[in-house]
């Protein structure tokens, strides 16, 4: 997200409240992903590979406001699928934004053009186009020739009507610092914030073989930065969480910080994880088994680096530890010298795999409920016949 003064504000003020409220655990973001249907299909995306009557499942506008409303977080994420296939998006973001929550609606643009009608410039409204680099390497990412080209347009498109736009990048294995350098360069001349981000090994991504382990992730993030020094990038992360991902820190993530609903409910424990669903936000705050989760308790978790897991650990870092915030926010990300310890993987618990009992009992509900809805409407047409 774009990060304004009028963000910063709400958001500290926010945490603040939590913590003099003295909640342990409060979610920052809402992801709110209201499909799973995309009309691109990348390489490394670990959330369309379900069956089409998962595909085909939306969440209502009403579903999704009371997500908001349950949740409260100052922020909310609005990615996928593609958003913008759902018919009733514009209804979905004006109902959060009327709320004076910050919507990022994550799109890889290729309808964006098309749909601008559909929204308001807003000071709580950003689009966060999914851009992972130069021409080459962002049209083999999305698979799709010409995806970049169409990503810009829309990127300048949006900007032309006054929306306040940012690119959300994700960082794979093979992908030369050098280059990433010069894509924050081209973000910088299109006036664009970047959310950038090293992918998670879905296990369900097509293409396993070019996630980024953490000693990579590291090595890789100190290049970029060494080579970002005296440049003014507008990477809209917080420093602590740039000096996380240059190995400066030794955080664990706070899976409750970027919160997930869908289709299936609310996601356990986080974003990029989908081990179980709980029916309600209080539920998922208090049945998930947090200590079960995070690098070095549990297998999938190992290589995790993403900023929906960190973020928020920086953030309270910032809050816990001001002097020492201020310090890296002075002296900028460190690029050389030793790195903070890793976490030790030797007792992590071994990975489950739960995906297909997920979508297994699912499509029983869903088949259910239509069955029930069927004999409703069946007893009505008889009773009206009578
Ligand atoms: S645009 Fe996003 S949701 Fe669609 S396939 Fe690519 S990564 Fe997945
Ligand atoms: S490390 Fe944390 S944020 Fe990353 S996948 Fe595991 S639980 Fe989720």
């Amino acid at each position: 997200m774009t990060v304004s003064l009028r963000q910063k504000i709400a958001v500290g003020t926010y945490v603040v409240r939590q913590r003099l409220a003295g909640r342990k655990r409060y979610p920052l973001v809402l992801m709110l992903e209201p499909l799973f249907r995309c009309n691109l299909a990348c390489f490394g995306c670990g959330k369309i590979d379900y069956p089409d009557a998962i595909l085909n499942k939306r969440l209502s506008v009403q579903e999704c406001l009371d997500a908001v409303d349950e949740c409260g977080a100052p922020m909310v994420a609005i990615p996928g699928g593609e958003p913008l296939i759902h018919k009733e998006i514009g209804e979905i973001v004006k109902g959060i934004v009327a709320r004076k929550k910050f919507v990022s609606l994550c799109t890889n643009a290729l309808l964006l053009e098309k749909k601008l009608h559909l929204f308001e410039p807003s000071p709580y409204l950003f689009f966060s186009v999914h851009l992972d680099g130069l021409k080459d390497h962002h049209d083999k990412s999305v698979c799709m020739e010409g995806g970049f080209e169409k990503a810009v347009s829309a990127i300048k498109a949006a900007k032309a009507k006054g929306f306040a736009v940012n690119v959300n990048c994700t960082i794979y294995d093979g992908h030369p610092p050098e280059d990433i350098a010069k894509f924050l360069d081209l973000t910088e001349e299109l006036g664009v914030g970047v959310s950038i981000s090293p992918g998670y090994a879905y296990e369900r991504a097509p293409d396993q073989e070019h996630f980024l382990n953490r000693r990579k992730t590291k090595e890789l993030f100190r290049q970029v930065f060494a080579l970002g020094k005296g440049k003014t990038w507008n990477i809209t992360h917080s420093t602590m969480f740039l000096d996380f991902l240059a190995g400066n820190q030794d955080f664990h993530c706070t899976p409750w910080g970027m919160p997930t609903r869908n289709i299936f409910g609310w996601q356990k424990p986080c974003y990029l994880l989908g081990e179980g669903y709980a029916k309600t936000f209080k539920e998922l705050m208090d049945t998930t088994d947090w200590d079960a989760y995070g690098t070095g308790r549990y297998e999938k978790c190992a290589n995790c680096m993403a900023h929906c897991g960190y973020e928020a650990t920086a953030t309270e870092a910032i809050f816990q530890h001001p002097v020492a915030a201020l310090a890296v926010a002075w002296r900028g990300v460190k690029t050389d010298g030793p790195m903070a310890p890793e976490i030790p993987l030797e007792n992590q618990r071994p990975a489950q795999y739960v995906f297909d009992n997920n979508v297994q009992l699912t499509l029983s509900q869903m088949r259910a409920n239509e069955a029930r809805e069927k004999a409703a409407k069946a007893a009505q047409t008889s009773a009206t016949a009578a």
